[in-house]
């Protein structure tokens, strides 16, 4: 039996972690020196067998076998803040996603569940203003498939009463922002008008942690890293605990730069997202495992479409709004016509003949697609996270 080339050997923790299979095991000083040699200690045969040992990693397979069909609909540009780094803020308009797109979208699930199950993303601007679509499409998948949606909001008109609505409609979890304590966050995120929004948002959560699962997306730059240990402590003492801290560096768009200055580069990104998520454990906040997931996204996935209000299909949420980035077009018939640009096979390869022996390659697949756009490589460059991949895998000490 040989090892696989996606162990990863954390030596500081006597800790070997699988990137493709997901094992980790923590074994002795002896078992790990004989490991890291390529010999496997007989106790351990069984396991490194199960999880450890040689295997190919086959990303179109895994997409042909994935239980969930995916797609993303943005429901609306339009938004009720006006947050500094908004990526969107230059094509923001009113009103929301189109009759014809609805009936599209609707029309492209029935045609491509194939018995699987669909999990809806709902996204924008701010999709909860337009709550009557998602009551629309629904009420309508809802009646002949195993569906279930989330939602990406603000959290601001995530009221009791709008929650339960959702709840009754198949909702499986939300993504709500907050970026610091109060004086922090009503400076990066307010409404239009410039209004802060934490003091309402916390609110919403205080109800949201309980009747649903809540993902609390933390943007970070050097403007607020400083004082998300406050907002951890902020939560707790409001009782806040049950959510999910999710933890993400504000990166620029293709659309703005003026917000460049307060960055951190992209290879600070593993070290400073670490930190806050050994603070969040420290202070009894879960870590969630898609910190290690497989690095498989819509943008590899043809399947899994991201549709805009106007029925134009993007690679995948960060590319939305940008025409230089359309790679299709849903039809009202639930067709979809594609320009034969940003594939999902592109997308796919990118790696192959590059990272073929990268232990991280299951979680990175040759980097974002978006970033790699973004970092004048084009869209089938190398976007490589390997600094980043090292730091965030020791967490998973946590788990074991
Ligand atoms: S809530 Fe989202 S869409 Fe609205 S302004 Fe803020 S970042 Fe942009
Ligand atoms: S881009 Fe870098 S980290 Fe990612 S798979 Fe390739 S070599 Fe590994």
């Amino acid at each position: 039996m040989k090892l696989s080339k996606f162990n990863v050997f954390l030596y500081d923790y006597n800790i070997i972690f699988n990137t493709l299979t997901g094992y980790a095991i923590k074994v002795s000083d002896d078992e790990m020196s004989k490991l890291s040699k390529g010999e496997i200690p007989e106790d351990l045969k069984d396991i490194i067998e199960e999880g450890f040992s040689d295997q190919e990693f086959e990303p179109e397979k895994m997409i042909f076998e994935k239980e969930y069909l995916e797609p993303t609909l943005l429901l609306t540009y339009d938004c009720n803040f006006d947050c500094v780094y908004c990526f969107q803020k230059n094509f923001r308009k009113k009103g929301g996603v189109l009759d014809s797109v609805v009936r599209g979208f609707i029309n492209y699930i029935r045609k491509n569940a194939e018995g699987k199950k669909v999990r809806v993303t709902y996204f924008g601007g701010e999709p909860l203003l337009e709550m009557k679509r998602i009551e629309e499409i629904s009420k309508e998948l809802s009646k002949e498939l195993d569906y279930s949606f989330s939602v990406v909001t603000n959290g601001s008109l995530l009221t009791p009463s709008v929650l339960d609505r959702l709840n009754s409609l198949g909702l499986s979890h939300v993504q709500i922002t907050l970026d610091g304590p109060r004086e922090v966050h009503d400076k990066r995120r307010y409404f239009v008008g410039g209004k802060g929004s934490f003091d309402i948002i916390l609110n919403n959560l205080v109800y949201a942690q309980d009747h649903t699962k809540v993902v609390l997306r933390i943007n970070v730059d050097y403007r607020n890293v400083e004082e998300i240990k406050s907002l951890l402590l902020t939560l707790k003492e409001k009782g806040i605990t049950k959510v999910r801290i999710d933890p993400h560096l504000v990166h620029e768009n293709v659309f703005r730069n003026e917000y460049w200055d307060n960055l951190f580069s992209r290879d600070e990104e593993g070290e400073v997202l670490t930190k806050i998520w050994e603070f969040a454990k420290e202070e009894g906040f879960e870590i969630p495992q898609e910190v290690f997931r497989l690095g498989i996204c819509a943008a590899h996935v043809d399947k899994d479409i991201v549709v805009d209000p106007y029925g134009y299909i993007y690679p995948c949420w960060a590319f939305t709004g940008n025409p230089l980035y359309i790679k299709g077009r849903l039809k009202e018939d639930g067709s979809v016509e594609y320009n034969g640009k940003f594939t999902s096979k592109t997308a796919r390869e990118v790696w192959k003949g590059k990272c073929d022996n990268c232990p991280y390659l299951p979680m990175c697949m040759g980097g974002c697609r978006f970033f790699s756009v973004l970092e004048n490589k084009g869209f089938d460059g190398i976007d490589c996270r390997k600094k980043n991949y090292e730091e965030i895998v020791k967490l998973i000490r946590y788990f074991i």
